[in-house]
């Protein structure tokens, strides 16, 4: 842990103006999350004084996610890091579990090659692994400086940044990265960003609870250091738009719920978000899986749905922006996707400034490099393939009426009293003419045929 004006002191220079005079370093980093420890770690090889500035106790204090991330699209860009990193389970396991008001349908998918090295993607507690990253940049030579909270851009009368000023500090530099995720002040500041909108953003609680990794083991039916992901759809959310996650970490399950706020908004009656954690752990479908567990970590964050419809603008005159501060993150429904975005984002927009370093040139015509890093990446080309999930996460029948239809079909294939069961197919037949083959189905299908 860094002392920043022990940094200033001993590695910086100074900048002057007219009449005045600044503190000043090469590159200051604000946000101590994915985004911002990744345009570090890419950094800490460059030669230049780079400061990471961190309002809260430690790295991954603050710092919220449901947690699961695909390491399969990260290893070209920090290749040496995944070896070590405290990552918790491989997903081996992927549950999609339909909810209707009381019944549930669930579609498991076991594949072997989830289960093969290099696995694919992993569980993730954020505490752990984000404070591990920033101790690993720390000792690359980057000044990670915890409790610090940077409260205003520095802005020149050209229009470029030039520094930051904290709460009893100013300090220089010749590029700032806004790592300072989801609600960045920084890009606002700069009018990269629009004000917010309630329908690009949703809410998430989650709650971390401890259970011993041989419970977890037999309850999701996995060998040591197999892990499940689970999704829910359906009643939990009643009615609005959303869903619930589950996933397995060695020796923890990370359970929680995700609401979109236009949607909570609209509710009526009125709806306590955070119960809806507490009625989904009375589901039969979770109470047995988190039986005897010890909820260790409760935690509620804004998260990212507009994609691509919301990207602001991502470079300027001695600024970059990265991971949720661009608004990099997408729901496609099936997964939530935005740590990937933050680490890769973070890596390009180091790219970019140890290019602009080269020509000594931090001018939004020589950062504009990174715009075209982020074109030619997996994160642009999947926000431009999900462009449209937005409106068809606006649909609530998605999120209502299709996972009962679902759960209420299935119930009935398999139900046998009294009476003598009707052919199957009649069953599936008029179940289906009931619920699907309508022309609200037939719309949905097409909105569908857009993600
Ligand atoms: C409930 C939930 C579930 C999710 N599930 C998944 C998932 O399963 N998979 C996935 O890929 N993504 C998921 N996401 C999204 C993912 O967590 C984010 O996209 C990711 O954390 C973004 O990383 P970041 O570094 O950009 O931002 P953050 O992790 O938010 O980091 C920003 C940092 O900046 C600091 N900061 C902010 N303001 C200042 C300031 N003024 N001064 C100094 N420091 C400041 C904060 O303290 C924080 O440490 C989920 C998100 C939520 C909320």
């Amino acid at each position: 842990m860094w002392d920043l004006e022990w940094v200033i002191r001993d590695f910086n220079g100074r900048v002057s103006g007219d009449g005045w005079t600044m503190e000043k370093v090469d590159i200051i980093i604000v946000g101590g999350g994915l985004a911002g420890l990744s345009c570090a770690y890419e950094l800490s090889d460059s030669g230049m004084t780079v400061i990471v500035l961190e309002r809260g106790d430690f790295s991954g204090s603050k710092n919220v996610t449901g947690g699961r991330i695909y390491v399969a699209p990260l290893r070209s860009y920090l290749p040496a890091l995944w070896k070590d990193a405290p990552l918790e389970r491989h997903v081996s396991k992927e549950i999609l579990t339909f909810l209707g008001e009381a019944n549930s349908t669930t579609l498991e998918l076991y594949s072997d090659r989830l289960n093969r090295e290099p696995y694919p993607s992993y569980t993730i507690l954020r505490a752990k692994f984000d404070r591990w990253l920033a101790d690993l940049v720390s000792e690359k030579g980057v000044f990670v400086i915890p409790q610090k909270k940077v409260d205003d851009l520095i802005i020149d009368n050209n229009k470029k940044v030039i520094g930051v000023r904290t709460e009893d500090e100013e300090i220089g530099a010749d590029c700032v990265v806004a790592a300072d995720g989801i609600l960045s002040f920084m890009a606002e500041k700069v009018g990269f960003r629009k004000p917010f909108q309630p329908q690009h953003f949703a809410v998430g609680f989650k709650e971390v609870i401890q259970l011993d990794p041989k419970i977890i083991e037999d309850r999701f039916r996995l060998e040591e250091g197999e892990g499940a992901a689970q999704l829910f759809v359906g009643s939990l959310t009643q009615g609005m738009t959303g869903g619930g996650f589950l996933y397995t970490n060695r020796e923890s399950l990370s359970l929680g719920i995700v609401v979109g706020i236009h949607s909570l908004n609209r509710k009526e009656p009125r709806e306590e978000v955070y119960k809806l954690l507490d009625h989904f752990k009375e589901r039969p479908e979770i109470k047995n899986l988190i039986k005897g567990g010890i909820p260790v970590e409760y935690s509620a964050h804004l998260i990212t749905e507009g994609g691509i419809q919301i990207k602001p603008k991502v470079y300027g005159d001695g600024i970059l922006v990265a991971g949720d501060a661009a608004g990099l993150g997408l729901n496609m429904l099936v997964t939530v996707r935005g740590m990937e975005y933050a680490v890769a984002s973070g890596v390009l927009a180091g790219r970019t400034i140890k290019k602009a370093k080269g020509k000594n040139d931090f001018s939004a015509s020589s950062l504009a490099d990174y715009e075209r890093f982020l074109d030619e990446s997996f994160i642009m080309q999947e926000m431009k393939t999900y462009q449209n999930s937005l409106t068809l996460l606006e649909n609530e029948r998605l999120f209502s009426k299709y996972p009962q239809v679902i759960s209420d079909l299935f119930e009935k294939v398999m139900w046998v009293d009294e009476q003598s069961k009707e052919s199957l197919y009649k069953t599936v037949y008029e179940g289906m003419k009931e619920n699907f083959l309508n022309l609200q189905t037939f719309r949905d299908w097409l909105q569908f045929r857009k993600m």
